[in-house]
């Protein structure tokens, strides 16, 4: 059966009428992986519903445990609808704000996302981030409300309150689509969903069935039916009826666009290259024929076959044995195979054409956010926000022998997921793996010990801080060591505003430079200082505001490298600076380039870089998290007391269904083991998510104890450097 559903998608492959790539959003919990499993079955990819499909989309065994889906892992199926076969391209998306960037990168692969919500527990944080991430790639929405069985035999609702809570969950989310959607100028149709529109299914993934407007119409079935069947333990025949698969995969063909319909709307979305150009042709045409134009999303390591890249192609037919160009990187890959996901395996195919989604081998520089093409082009624009990672661990070989497979792992590991950061500390020779979140750490460190058989040693959670200005400078000088070059810098603090652009990469140095230069004005930069952009790094912007200074132009190279050592490590505790602007206002420079090298001149600019800061009265950031708790009212103090505990704020408690919803916020830092004290403290009865929540200064006396400690921990001298006083 297998071996025909595999025939059947290489025919569908060729027709794009036909094809539809789709990811399903939700939060955490929400029933994503049970959808998926109805889905599976429902297409005969897998003979019963049930754990078959958990084992074949979460293959890590780390995911299996933790029964959350952490890897991207992505099927192909097909589906009839109005008498024609459909090829449904599936990625899957993980749940866990953790691992946000693989969302993004998933959502750039597809043209449709079914946004699955609870009916008991609404729509959640979480929920609003993975459907900002669907819009801000042009990714259209529905939205499946799951789990509605619980309302009829938990809570006992009647039609008119299942109504009502079914209709707040469509407001919930058609505000955020609202909301998002309004200035967006490439997207003329109404997006938010309606029940009326056939573009909101709702039901369980538990008992198999589902129902929506078109569905209802054609089956005669209503809300009574569904109520009397749901109490009376008639859930099969409901499925029979109405069965989640078809309702699902109908909305998925009747409602979300095709690649024809689709790429040439979302191609000037994600790409900046010339759209009058051949290339640009070829993906509005979704051309078979034309160049190849293929987006890695996702980079996995299979022990066979090696590293896979899965990704979209906008354009032309992969092919055995084709070089190709991979963006960033010099020279060309082979392919070696190429071929469609269906569950955790892949099966490899002749070719595959434009608009689908493949999976290929032999492209062994591509990372995750990779542009493969036939010709050299303009990557598509970076999908990475600058990741900022909050937390830190070192990880360690037990066995010195390890060493090597533990790098390439290690190596591995950063490809796989850019929001990872790995370096190395040369004088210790550890290595510090920073991320997302504990969790995250987490699961990359029981990876290198199962998936690769590395036993290895970890140090403690270390958080990462950050270092920021409060006030505005007037002119520091830094000298050479040679004292024959100087600079003159001036530091103040960047508007929210314009660090949120930079963020969320809508301000960047990739971009044209008039562009850069009206997002910046937009975002309140005055218009001399936005004309004299000469680098962004981080969070932080420099100014080249000198005129006419001779040899600064071929000196500007070493400049920013001072710049970015001085910002990689600030002077409070060599932590990374965050949204500070920086004005070159004036330098001084040898006539001679032998005495302006790199050793003169990066310690002059770090040097004044630091005074600058310092100047500026710099002070230490820690990073903080929203925390929300559900729980049952009995543990409810218990549960708030937890947040309290850790320096953190409730803000908010509110009953929702059976459940407490306790709203706050907390240190990260604080959060540091939460999870198993929350269990304890309510005997297991709480759910509980975190996101993090950007930084916050520290207090005047935490801060000093917080900085002396960093300072021991690296080995830094014990004192606060020269001129910062005013603690
Ligand atoms: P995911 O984290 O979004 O993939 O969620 P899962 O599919 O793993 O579901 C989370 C939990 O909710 C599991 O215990 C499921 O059995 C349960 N669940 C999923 N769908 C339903 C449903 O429709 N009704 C009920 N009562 N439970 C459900």
């Amino acid at each position: 059966r297998r071996k025909k559903i595999v025939q059947e998608c290489e025919r569908l492959m060729d027709n794009p009428d036909h094809i539809r790539n789709i990811a399903i959003a939700a939060h955490v919990d929400h029933g994503k992986t049970t959808l998926t499993d109805n889905l599976l079955a429902g297409a005969g990819m897998i003979a019963d519903e049930g754990e078959a499909t958990r084992l074949m989309m979460d293959t890590e065994e780390d995911e299996q445990e933790r029964g959350i889906t952490i890897d991207a892992a992505n099927v192909s199926m097909t589906h009839e609808y109005e008498d024609t076969n459909h090829l449904i391209n599936l990625i899957d998306t993980p749940g866990h704000v953790d691992f946000g960037g693989d969302v993004t990168r998933a959502m750039r692969a597809v043209d449709g996302a079914m946004v699955v919500v609870d009916a008991v527990e609404g729509a959640m944080p979480q929920t609003e981030t993975v459907v900002r991430q669907a819009l801000r790639e042009g990714v259209k929405p529905t939205l499946f409300i799951n789990k509605v069985d619980r309302l009829i035999s938990e809570l006992q609702e009647g039609p008119e309150e299942m109504q009502q809570r079914l209709m707040s969950v469509i407001g919930d989310v058609n505000e955020l689509i609202r909301g998002m959607t309004d200035d967006m100028d490439d997207i003329d149709e109404d997006w938010t969903v309606s029940v009326e529109d056939g573009t909101v299914a709702f039901g369980s993934a538990l008992y198999r069935w589902g129902v929506s407007m078109p569905s209802m119409q054609a089956t005669g079935i209503d809300f009574g039916d569904i109520i009397e069947l749901e109490r009376n333990d008639n859930r099969q025949e409901l499925h029979d009826r109405t069965p989640l698969s078809d309702v699902v995969l109908d909305m998925v063909c009747e409602h979300f666009p095709n690649p024809l319909n689709a790429q040439p709307r979302r191609v000037p979305r994600i790409w900046r290259g010339d759209d009058e150009s051949e290339l640009a042709e070829g993906m509005r045409l979704v051309d078979p024929d034309g160049e190849v134009v293929f987006m890695v999303t996702d980079i996995s390591m299979d022990p066979h076959a090696g590293e896979i890249a899965t990704g979209r192609l906008f354009s032309g037919t992969l092919e055995k044995g084709q070089e190709l160009y991979v963006s960033g990187t010099a020279g060309k890959n082979r392919i070696q195979n190429v071929g469609l996901f269906m569950g955790g395996e892949r099966e490899e195919v002749e070719r595959v054409p434009a608009g689908n989604i493949a999976a290929v081998t032999g492209l062994r520089d591509a990372i995750a956010g990779s542009t493969v093409s036939g010709v050299e082009m303009t990557p598509f624009e970076s999908i990475e926000h600058i990741s900022e990672p909050v937390i830190t661990k070192s990880v360690e070989a037990k066995s010195m022998d390890d060493l090597p497979k533990l790098i390439e792992t290690l190596r591995q590991v950063s490809k796989e997921d850019p929001t990872i950061q790995i370096t190395i500390n040369e004088d210790t020779g550890e290595h510090l793996i920073s991320g997302q979140g504990e969790l995250h750490l987490e699961v990359i460190t029981q990876r290198i010990e199962r998936n690769q058989g590395i036993p290895v040693n970890t140090g403690e959670p270390i958080v990462v801080y950050r270092e920021a200005i409060r006030g505005a400078t007037d002119t520091v000088e830094g000298i050479s060591p040679n004292r024959h070059n100087r600079f003159y810098l001036t530091a103040e603090p960047l508007s929210e505003d314009i660090v949120d652009q930079i963020r969320l990469g809508e301000v960047s140095m990739d971009m044209p430079e008039q562009e850069r230069r009206e997002a910046l004005q937009e975002a309140g930069m005055d218009k001399d200082t936005s004309q004299n952009v000469e680098h962004i790094f981080g969070t932080n912007v420099l100014i080249d505001d000198t005129k006419g200074i001779q040899h600064l132009n071929e000196t500007m190279e070493l400049v920013i490298e001072g710049l970015e050592e001085a910002l990689d490590e600030g002077p409070l505790a060599g932590e990374p600076v965050q949204g500070t602007l920086l004005r070159l206002n004036d330098a001084r420079l040898h006539e001679d380039t032998i005495h302006r090298g790199p050793a003169q001149v990066i310690p002059a600019v770090r040097r004044a870089v630091h005074r600058s800061l310092i100047a500026g009265q710099v002070a230490l950031l820690e990073p903080i998290q929203d925390v929300r708790i559900d729980v049952p009212s009995e543990h409810m103090g218990s549960a708030s007391g937890e947040i309290q505990g850790r320096r953190g704020r409730v803000d908010d408690m509110y009953q929702e269904g059976d459940l407490m919803v306790i709203e706050g916020i907390a240190p990260v830092d604080e959060m540091i083991g939460f999870s198993s004290d929350i269990r304890s403290a309510t005997e297991g009865r709480a759910s509980w998510n975190t996101e993090n929540a950007g930084f916050r200064v520290m207090s005047d006396s935490l801060q000093r104890e917080t900085i002396m400690e960093i300072r021991e921990r690296k080995g830094m001298k014990l004192e606060l450097p020269e001129s910062i006083d005013y603690f």
